[in-house]
């Protein structure tokens, strides 16, 4: 089954042939790290002996809501699996030793991530929220504060939340209307109501760390008024001794179409008065400390939805391998009476190479990512600033476009199985259900595609742009000197060519400053540089596997022959879901460009009372 989560060959390529992960490890940053190959076996068996059995249960229990206690109780395996995830250290794998991290690289981190969500989302996402609260709290506590809370978030004896959602304040997070009073002795009295909150409530750990955004009373409006508090379930001694329980109270979970065994919690604070609560960092900088928290569910809610993408693929071309119907279109008439499998029809076919080409450009992408992120760790200067840009570029493109196409991907993954793909049977309609949501949170998608315009294009001058195109020129040269390889290299030359000058249009749209049309334009806008982006990751991938299976290939091996060796059916596979993705699927953004360079702007002048009679 672990197989069917996510390919680890293709893992390998991306970590070994592609990013040539060995020379990144020889940095002294890495030096202790080794055998990364054995941690994504140990990751891939304990994903599916540990994880995996988690998935049926969260699915059709899901979490229950007792109103009399105001607890949330998860179905009964996730505590066993949780304290396996916890001994196993995989929370801090990429973190340092000081704060009790392995110093793993957060490419391979990504790679474990990957896995682990295809395999647990349940347990392990609620598991990264606490992640990233200690990581805020590493940069932003105090000495005390990270004893206390820090060290044991990473650890994972405590689990922590991100509040920032309320009724009247979800997209637009300035609207934030939970309040802080100062107390005499330096903390803080909390009152307010945040919704959605993910793993709110829950059974799993003694306590539960909140990380709430809400404005001291007086401050400024808007996001620069907003502070970060540090709210306990319980309060502790400072060794971590429980002791009373603080005015946080949970009143009930979202009852949801998906991800039924993640608990999403309403939780009022401060009902009864009595809700203490310690600032965090700096007073008004909140929205700043609360970013770092964010960037980096980002990311990985983009790897989520990777993951689904993964998930769905595997499993669809396993149902359609063994799903027999109709007769063959390849065979001569006389022998077409015999059923095939589905696998071998061209319309099946054609959605798998879909889903293949958007799982393993997407996966290429976001280990390409968390590179970036390795590299400015182990820069400085403008170099490191050179990797950070690259990464603040990347961030919206990875979370909005991977969990867009997940919906699609699942969705085909869907169609390939026909009738039994929308029966719960089979896992196609839950991964289609369980990805819907992370197109929406940590920021919708629309949201996304503006924080890209907005600030790491227009505000940006385009600059890390321009480096981003560098790179895609250098492999569109490296392509290009390989004859064979020539034609989808300047396939992706066009497509890249015209996104540029997308640019110059969107410059001028912002000179004179038209500001409805540059936000109509902003979602398409990410979904075409989304796809300039994984043509270049194909592009790059057919730059190493097409020579591989040249070598293999001796003297023009058939294909079919070929294809039985073990590595020649991989690079095969490989060419033709490059090809198949550069000659097929990139030919429709250039459509979308269009789209974008157009004056006509039918969505600026569509009015609210138009909509409907
Ligand atoms: C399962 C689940 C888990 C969640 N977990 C958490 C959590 O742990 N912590 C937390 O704080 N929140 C959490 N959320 C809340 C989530 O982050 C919000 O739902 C999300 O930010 C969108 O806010 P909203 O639902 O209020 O939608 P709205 O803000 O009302 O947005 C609705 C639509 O309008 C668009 N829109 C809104 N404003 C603009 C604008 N200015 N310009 C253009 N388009 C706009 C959006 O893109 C979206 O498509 C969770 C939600 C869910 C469903």
């Amino acid at each position: 089954m672990a197989t069917l989560l996510v390919d680890k060959r293709d893992q390998l390529f991306v970590l070994n042939e592609m990013l040539h992960i060995e020379e990144l490890c020889r940095h002294p940053k890495f030096k202790e790290v080794s055998g990364f190959e054995m941690v994504l076996t140990e990751a891939h068996r304990f994903a599916r002996s540990v994880f995996l059995p988690t998935i049926e249960p969260g699915d059709r229990e899901g979490c229950a809501f007792d109103p009399k206690t105001a607890s949330v109780k998860l179905p009964e395996c996730f505590q066993s699996a949780y304290e396996k995830f916890k001994e196993g250290g995989w929370l801090a794998m990429c973190d340092s030793r000081e704060v009790g991290g392995d110093g793993f690289p957060m490419s391979i981190g990504t790679a474990v991530a990957e896995i682990f969500y295809a395999a647990g989302f349940y347990i392990f996402g609620a598991a990264e929220l606490c992640h990233a609260g200690a990581k805020v709290l590493e940069l932003f506590g105090t000495d005390d504060q990270k004893a206390l809370y820090m060290t044991r978030l990473y650890s994972g004896e405590w689990m922590g939340t991100m509040c920032l959602t309320e009724p009247d304040a979800g997209s637009d997070v300035g609207a934030i209307q939970s309040t802080a009073t100062p107390n005499a002795d330096g903390t803080y009295r909390l009152t307010g109501t945040k919704i959605f909150i993910s793993a709110g409530e829950h059974d799993l750990t003694p306590n539960i760390i909140h990380m709430v955004l809400a404005r001291v009373e007086g401050d400024s409006p808007g996001t620069r008024g907003l502070s970060l508090f540090i709210v306990p379930k319980y309060l502790s001694d400072d060794n971590g001794n429980l002791g009373e329980r603080n005015d946080v109270v949970c009143t009930g979970i979202e009852r949801k179409m998906g991800l039924h065994g993640f608990p999403t919690c309403t939780i009022a604070f401060g009902d009864k008065g009595h809700c203490t609560a310690y600032l965090l960092g700096e007073r008004g900088k909140g929205i700043m400390e609360m970013f770092h928290m964010m960037n980096e569910q980002r990311l990985l809610v983009g790897v989520q939805g990777l993951s689904y993408t993964s998930a769905a693929f595997l499993h669809a071309v396993e149902y359609a391998r063994n799903r027999k119907q109709g007769s063959s279109v390849y065979a001569a008439r006389s022998e077409a009476e015999e059923q095939v499998t589905i696998v071998t029809h061209p319309d099946i076919k054609r959605m798998l190479l879909t889903m293949k080409a958007y799982a393993e450009g997407g996966r290429a992408l976001a280990y390409y990512i968390g590179w970036c992120i390795d590299h400015a760790g182990v820069t400085d200067g403008q170099e490191r600033e050179r990797w950070h840009g690259l990464v603040g570029l990347l961030t919206p493109v990875l979370k909005a476009y991977l969990t867009d196409n997940a919906w699609q991907m699942t969705g085909l993954a869907i169609q390939c199985a026909g009738g039994n793909g929308y029966c719960s049977d089979y896992p196609f309609e839950r991964l289609a259900r369980d990805c819907k949501v992370a197109a929406i949170y940590e920021g919708a998608n629309g949201i996304q595609a503006i924080d890209l315009l907005f600030r790491k294009l227009l505000a940006d001058k385009f600059v890390h742009f321009s480096e981003l195109m560098k790179q895609i020129d250098q492999t569109i040269i490296v392509a290009g000197s390989n004859s064979s390889l020539e034609s989808c290299a300047n396939a992706v030359k066009d497509i890249k060519d015209k996104l540029e000058q997308v640019v110059t249009h969107l410059i001028a749209l912002a000179e004179a400053k038209n500001m409805p049309s540059l936000y109509a334009k902003a979602a398409p806008l990410l979904e075409t540089i989304g796809d300039v982006i994984l043509g270049w990751m194909h592009l790059w991938q057919l730059t190493i596997a097409y020579p591989r299976l040249k070598e293999l290939d001796g003297e023009e091996t058939e294909p079919e022959t070929l294809c039985k060796k073990k590595d020649g059916a991989f690079y095969y596979g490989k060419v033709a879901c490059a090809r198949f993705y550069i000659e097929t699927l990139l030919k429709r953004t250039d459509g979308k460009i269009s789209e974008l360079r157009s004056d006509a702007d039918p969505v600026v002048y569509m009015f609210d009372k138009s909509f409907s009679g």
